[in-house]
């Protein structure tokens, strides 16, 4: 039987061995050298020189430019750095889209494989695992506390104040696909996360007052915020658009969720409502639209409970009310 070349190997390593565009994604980031290593992983420096039978200088040197390129993610275990590869696609894809010396085609062929590729992986990898792993965490001024509870999973300022450190990357979505004009700066890695950017310079560091800066802009933007799907805040805050997120955009156009919404959806005062349009305006999941009766109506299927409607009704006639109970967030 022919072995596999690397670049096929490495394809299989992310679960999708019969891509097109994921060989040519990592022959553009790599030698041949470098992508035996790689699938070689886990292991030390001494460890791949060793298996591979190379110096340890030259191993430990090409580790790190993986590391560089985010290819390559270390540990360090029992005084010894633990290298290993990407776990998934979509570690590799966010992680070298960041890349500070990224050639301008890796984002086109990241673009490619996103158009051509990626809906019908996604639906697989659906189909294998259902659950859903990140949450849309409502825009802060749509939730009246004194209408409805607002869990500490919910607030994006206690979930802030409750990190230890911030960076802030470029959304690795809009980079490739630049399907509209959003803010591009906007991701924020929390804790675990920062450190990684930091160190990897891929990220720049932020006062806790700084990232609720880029919180608030991201909202002015109209974009929507997801973190983890979990009690605690996790190792980012994404400020999403609908056209260029890998997760969103695989809703907006082939129907597939794999973002949890959040506890909230918008009714509407039909009263105040005077059919303006710009709750339809700033709904990138065409949720809400005026109906028949000229007054706005939710499409409680499509709605993610984002409050982006709400936020932007000029007449205040969208109220965020809860619609699951606080048990709807894993703990
Ligand atoms: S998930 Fe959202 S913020 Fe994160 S990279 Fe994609 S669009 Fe950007
Ligand atoms: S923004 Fe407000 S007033 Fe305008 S259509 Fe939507 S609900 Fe009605
Ligand atoms: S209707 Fe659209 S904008 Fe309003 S909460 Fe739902 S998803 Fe967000």
């Amino acid at each position: 039987m022919t072995e596999l070349s690397p670049y096929r190997q490495f394809a299989e390593m992310m679960q999708h061995g019969d891509s097109k565009w994921i060989p040519e994604i990592l022959k553009l980031m790599v030698d041949d050298e470098q992508a035996r290593l790689l699938v070689s992983l886990p292991g030390t420096a001494r460890e791949m020189a060793e298996k591979l039978d190379r110096e340890p200088d030259a191993v430990d040197a090409d580790l790190k430019d993986l590391f560089r390129k985010g290819l390559a993610f270390k540990k360090e275990k029992e005084g010894n750095t633990l290298w290993r590869a990407p776990g998934r696609l979509i570690q590799f894809h966010d992680a070298t889209l960041v890349w500070p010396e990224a050639p301008a085609e890796l984002l086109d062929l990241w673009r490619d494989y996103m158009d051509e590729e990626y809906p019908s992986f996604a639906r697989e990898m659906a189909r294998r695992s259902p659950q859903r792993h990140t949450r849309v965490i409502p825009v802060g001024k749509s939730l009246d506390p004194g209408k409805v509870q607002v869990l500490a999973p919910e607030n994006l300022k206690k979930l802030v104040e409750s990190a230890r450190r911030f960076a802030v990357t470029d959304c690795t979505c809009r980079l490739s696909m630049r399907k509209c004009d959003s803010p591009v700066e906007v991701c924020l890695q929390v804790d675990r996360g920062a450190d990684y950017a930091i160190e990897r310079g891929t990220g720049r560091e932020l006062t806790k007052t700084e990232a609720m800066g880029v919180i608030q802009a991201s909202e002015e933007a109209g974009l929507v915020h997801v973190a983890m799907n979990k009690a605690e805040l996790g190792y980012f805050i994404c400020n999403c658009c609908g056209c260029c997120c890998l997760s969103f955009s695989l809703l907006t156009t082939a129907g597939l969720r794999r973002c949890e919404s959040s506890r909230y959806r918008p009714t509407i005062d039909d009263d105040l409502c005077t059919a303006c349009g710009a709750c339809q305006d700033r709904c990138w999941f065409g949720a809400i639209a005026i109906g028949d009766e000229d007054v706005a109506v939710m499409n409680e299927e499509k709605c993610l409970g984002c409050g982006q409607c709400a936020v932007g009704c000029p007449e205040e006639a969208i109220v965020m009310v809860e619609v699951v109970g606080a048990d709807f967030i894993p703990q």
